[in-house]
């Protein structure tokens, strides 16, 4: 039995990991995939205090380290349920049938990458079209390719595709970018960049692959047809949740609903980071949760 089992290992999951730790409690964490969450595939963070520059997968590989020299376990499992045991424990059951039994919980399972609902574009994945231009960035070396998308993660795919492709397209929904001014200013100095704005892509083409993109221009109606041999879709990401919503309330976006105390409506259970309702998703933010779901954890459980 953990003293708090926590389930995702990104930052918010980790940070909780380590503030158990140092509470003298044992924290289990349990990630689906590779620890980190989704900043593994940040080419650079910037914006972390204390840390000028490092890359995501730098930055996801210290944090796992800090929390697994400080005594926390860590199970590759995919949870898919939560219930209270009869002694006030509570189960958190896995995808593989395994059964986790722990004082407290911390759910902090992040968000996943948005997909765009158009009809090829599931077939195309891996064809063409990625979510992650650090991971697929290096198959399209001298290529024409797209990013989709106007915040962060689609400026600094675009600056870091702009390393292997010959040409890269940013087509965004809006003239307005959410991604910070600094990011877009970079963009905006490169060359091989094209911005393709107030534009929505409603077709891709291809038959085995990816070769175009159709995009309209939502104020001129124009319908054109963009040669591309890749496509990043960077339309921001959408929480998992739905194993969790008999424990915990979701809000309307399938957030777990709970304030800047990171506790949750069962007192046993408390949330951390990107998976939960707030206004500001960054690393720093989920490093903050973590550490205060972990320190709430901890008094919960005496
Ligand atoms: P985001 O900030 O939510 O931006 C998503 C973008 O996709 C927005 O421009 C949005 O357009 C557009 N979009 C959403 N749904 C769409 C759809 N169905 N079709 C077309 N476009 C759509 O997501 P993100 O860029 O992945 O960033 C997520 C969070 O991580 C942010 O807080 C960001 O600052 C942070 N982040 C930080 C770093 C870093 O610190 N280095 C790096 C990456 C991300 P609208 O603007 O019109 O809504």
């Amino acid at each position: 039995m953990a003293d708090v089992l926590i389930i995702g290992g990104g930052p918010a999951g980790l940070s909780a990991a380590i503030y158990v730790q140092r509470a003298g409690k044992q924290a289990l964490v349990l990630e689906q995939l590779v620890v980190g969450g989704q900043i593994v595939n940040t080419p650079e963070v910037e914006n972390y205090p204390g840390i000028k520059k490092i890359s995501g997968f730098e930055f996801s590989m210290g944090l796992y380290e800090q929390a697994s020299d400080l005594g926390a376990e860590i199970a590759y499992e995919r949870a898919s349920g939560i219930c209270q045991n009869s002694d006030k424990t509570y189960t958190v059951k896995t995808e593989s049938g395994k059964d986790f039994i722990a004082k407290a919980v911390i759910i902090a399972t992040g968000a996943k990458n948005r997909q765009l609902g158009l009809e090829k574009e599931g077939f195309l994945i891996g064809k063409g079209v990625s979510y992650c231009a650090t991971c697929d960035g290096a198959f399209f070396k001298g290529k024409d390719v797209a990013v989709n998308g106007g915040g962060n993660t689609a400026l600094e795919d675009a600056l870091f595709l702009t390393n292997y492709c010959n040409k890269v397209y940013i087509i965004h929904r809006r003239d307005q970018f959410r991604g910070e001014p600094g990011n877009l200013e970079a963009v905006k100095n490169k060359e091989n960049i094209e911005f393709i704005l107030n534009s929505t892509i409603t077709e891709l083409k291809g038959q085995d692959k990816l070769e175009a993109v159709v995009v309209k221009d939502k104020n001129t109606e124009e319908i054109r047809e963009i040669s591309v041999q890749g496509l990043f879709v960077a339309i921001g990401q959408e929480p998992d949740n739905k194993g969790f919503s008999d424990v915990v309330d979701l809000d309307n976006g399938g957030y777990v609903s709970a304030d800047e105390s990171c506790k949750t409506k069962d007192p046993g259970i408390f949330v951390a980071g990107d998976c939960r309702t707030k206004a500001v998703r960054q690393l720093t933010t989920a490093a903050s949760d973590g550490a205060i779901a972990a320190l709430a954890a901890c008094t919960y459980i005496g």
